[in-house]
């Protein structure tokens, strides 16, 4: 390994991005001391399917397990990292102690942003949430979700297959921010079918009553609820890090390989990468694991490592339909369809963006990532 004074690393969450990097950093070539920091009490698991199969899966957990960790790291579970000393190159955690590093990651993630701090608003970010929904879930309560992107109405689906009646409070069409409007178009009429009620309002908020949590739409509609779950985006868990200077606009902003500095990277959700518009979040699953094996790299290897490179890759499964796109959604005006076409059933197409790149969509299951990489670069 490179740089003999690399002989502690420390890992703060453990999230996918947090566990990518101590396993990236193993496979580089790094056998020092190796700590893993996470608030949650259990091993990584996939914080994707917490709103997808894990929701109606009954008593079921498999789907969220992920294979064990192969980094042999000392994992210090269900403890918080509270500060941080540059200086110092220390890690001040809540149980009192502080681990002293030679190279750093920082991979805390984010949190679901909340409207309200009424105990009734739900909100699906952690294994622990999903476990509170999916156990409300069974009474078959009515639901209000908040949220027309792709996790409320992921949640929307879950609840529905869960036989509760559900309704869908979005500003503007559901998904078409995301995805674009035809693909949107595509989900809500699944949707439809499924029997989701959506309402389209301006900012909706929240408000207590003696039935419970309300949801009072921008026109002053109120809409009571059993349940009211809400998913309107997520806040980087940035606070252990006031006063150290490495946050702006409440991310951490990276360089090209992922280090903030030479001896701190930041991966995942709370990093925002470079881009020619500036710093953006990219808080994707694929996103997180690509920027950690960049890091991880770069704090062994500095500049002689390879700059952060990949595609895109997102999916969603909700209202029976499986949805896979490799390049920058949302695709604007009508795809070309390479198989199947706009009236239902398994189909593959690709948008074609001003600047040349491509996205490549497919709504079938069939279709390896792999394949879809090599459409988004070339409709051949
Ligand atoms: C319900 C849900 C569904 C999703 N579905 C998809 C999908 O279908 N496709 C997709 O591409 N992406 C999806 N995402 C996004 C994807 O899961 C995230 O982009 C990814 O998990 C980010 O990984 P991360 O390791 O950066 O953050 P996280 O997974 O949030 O991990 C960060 C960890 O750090 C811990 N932590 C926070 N603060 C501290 C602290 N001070 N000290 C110690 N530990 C701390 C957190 O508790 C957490 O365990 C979904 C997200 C959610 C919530």
């Amino acid at each position: 390994m490179k740089g003999a004074t690399v002989r502690r690393v420390v890992v703060v969450g453990n999230g996918i991005a947090g566990v990518t990097a101590a396993d990236a950093l193993r496979e580089a070539g790094f056998d020092g001391e190796l700590t893993v920091v996470g608030d949650e009490p259990y091993p990584a698991y996939s914080r994707p399917a917490l709103s997808k199969a894990l929701l109606t899966d009954g008593d079921d957990m498999s789907s969220c397990l992920l294979p064990p960790a192969g980094h042999g790291a000392d994992e210090r579970l269900g403890v918080r990292a509270t500060g941080l000393d540059l200086d110092g190159r220390l890690v001040v955690l809540d149980d009192g102690t502080a681990l002293p590093y030679d190279r750093l990651v920082l991979a805390t993630g984010s949190r679901a942003r909340r409207l309200s701090a009424l105990p009734g608003e739900l909100t699906l970010r952690g294994l622990d949430d999903a476990l509170v929904l999916r156990g409300r879930l069974a009474a078959r309560p009515s639901v209000v979700v908040v949220g027309g992107g792709p996790l409320g109405m992921e949640i929307a689906s879950g609840c529905l297959a869960a036989g509760c009646r559900v309704t869908l409070v979005s500003r503007g069409v559901p998904l078409s921010a995301r995805l674009g409007p035809h693909l949107a178009g595509v989900f809500a009429g699944a949707a439809r079918e499924q029997g989701l009620t959506v309402v389209e309002t301006g900012a909706a908020r929240l408000g207590g009553g003696a039935g419970g949590t309300r949801v009072v739409l921008a026109d002053g509609t109120v809409l009571d609820a059993e349940l009211v779950v809400t998913a309107a985006g997520d806040v980087p868990n940035t606070e252990w890090l006031a006063g150290t200077g490495l946050t702006a606009d409440g991310a951490v902003p990276v360089d090209v390989r992922g280090l903030v500095r030479p001896d701190v990277a930041a991966v995942g959700d709370l990093a925002a990468l470079p881009t020619p518009y500036g710093p953006r979040r990219v808080p994707l699953w694929s996103s997180a694991i690509e920027q950690a094996k960049a890091a991880a790299r770069a704090l062994l290897h500095g500049v002689a490592a390879p700059p952060l490179s990949f595609q895109p890759y997102f999916w969603t499964e909700q209202f029976g339909l499986g949805l896979k796109a490799v390049g920058h959604l949302p695709g604007e005006g009508r795809p070309v369809y390479l198989e199947g076409g706009p009236g239902g059933g398994p189909a593959l197409m690709r948008w074609t963006h001003a600047d040349g790149t491509g996205v490549a969509v497919a709504l079938d299951h069939r279709v390896s990532v792999p394949r879809l990489r090599r459409l988004s670069r070339t409709a051949a």
